[in-house]
């Protein structure tokens, strides 16, 4: 329907930002900047309204230096590594440690504070913008040049589509995700513990005190874990009894998605979580071809983000659903491999869908 380009701002090194809006016909909006290939705005059309219902800072400003992953790209390896090191083809690599001995979301040179190369499309699927990334070799610490890019398209039938693609000229790790922390009530509304949480997974990778997997899976069946049936987030994320949930701080865990298979050749993008608004009746339908999802109940968020509006973000004031290989999955050969080989394609793709109920 229509794409406009604004300023974002200056980042501290003057390097003008830009943000992109892209709208469909029913009014819904993504708000994406090539600082870092955010999503900084998504605006769900509603009785007249527009409810914004994703976290997010005003400018770039907001987001320089800022370790809360608002609306992010995270990359070019989500989550956490264990040891902060990996072995590919018999080579030991190390990347840096940034949270306890381990290294979280690839930081601190972060693919979410680069500027991407953007490109505007027009199409009849719906309209979108794509970032792209030249990673060199050894960027981060990872082997091989990776090329890659993640494309944002408003669909007709209100969804949020993201789209990664990529290639490198050489053996490595691509494991890249998407951190909004959404609120259907509006991203200035406050907490989500009344929020309604489906997934489809029966287990859990269980988890140290430090979040990283033991290796073994762990059934939800009976757990503060289980969300096969749509439950209230808030209603046992203070279960402290549960060691999961007291090591988490709530719920930051990662989700064994029941479709994928292993042996599939190629994984059909399947709806595996919903989120619902029960007020409003807003829901919000995720789906992915990847094997994991992050269920991350906003734990860290203290009121560390003055958003837009001047709006705080406090405490479980956003929830998200971070699709993604499982954390620590190069280093665990029982779980499906987040290793890109040489000439072959990184293509996974990740929607968030809209409705009311
Ligand atoms: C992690 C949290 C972390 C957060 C940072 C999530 O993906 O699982 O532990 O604090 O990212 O925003």
């Amino acid at each position: 329907m229509a794409i406009s380009r604004e300023s974002f701002g200056l980042t501290k090194s003057g390097i003008e930002t830009y943000q992109y809006i892209i709208s469909n016909e029913n009014g819904m909006k993504a708000v994406v900047s090539d600082f870092g290939a955010v999503l900084v705005q998504l605006l769900i059309p509603d009785e007249g309204e527009l409810v914004d219902v994703v976290l997010g800072g005003s400018s770039v400003c907001d987001y320089e230096g800022n370790g809360c992953y608002l609306g992010s790209t995270v990359g070019r390896s989500a989550n956490r590594i264990a040891g902060a090191k990996f072995t590919i083809n018999g080579q030991e690599y190390h990347i840096p440690v940034n949270e306890n001995d381990n290294n979280l979301h690839s930081g601190p040179d972060v693919y979410n504070e680069r500027i991407w190369k953007a490109e505007t499309c027009e199409n009849t699927e719906g309209d979108s913008v794509t970032f792209s990334l030249d990673s060199p070799d050894g960027d981060q610490g990872y082997p091989g040049r990776l090329q890659i890019s993640v494309t944002y398209t408003v669909t007709k039938d209100n969804s949020l589509k993201i789209h990664y693609y990529g290639s490198s000229d050489a053996d490595t790790i691509v494991n890249l995700t998407n951190h909004s922390y959404f609120n259907l009530a509006g991203h200035n509304s406050g907490s989500i513990l009344d929020h309604e949480v489906w997934i489809d997974a029966d287990y859990i990778t269980e988890a140290d005190g430090h979040a990283i997997p033991t290796g073994r899976l762990l059934a939800v069946s009976g757990t503060p874990m289980d969300f096969t049936s749509p439950k209230k987030v808030g209603l046992e994320i203070n279960r402290t009894d549960y060691e999961p949930i007291a090591n988490g701080g709530g719920y930051d865990h990662n989700y064994c998605l029941n479709f994928y298979s292993s042996e599939a050749e190629k994984q059909e993008i399947t709806l595996v979580a919903s989120l619902k608004e029960p007020n409003s009746g807003r829901v919000m339908e995720v789906l992915t071809d990847l094997p994991g999802l992050q269920l991350y109940s906003g734990n860290f968020l203290n009121g560390n983000f003055t958003g837009k509006g001047g709006y705080v973000y406090e405490n479980r004031t956003g929830i998200c659903f971070e699709t993604q290989y499982y954390p620590n999955a190069v280093n665990e050969p029982s779980f499906p491999s987040p290793v890109l080989k040489k000439g072959d394609i990184y293509d996974t793709t990740t929607v968030y869908r809209f409705k009311k109920n």
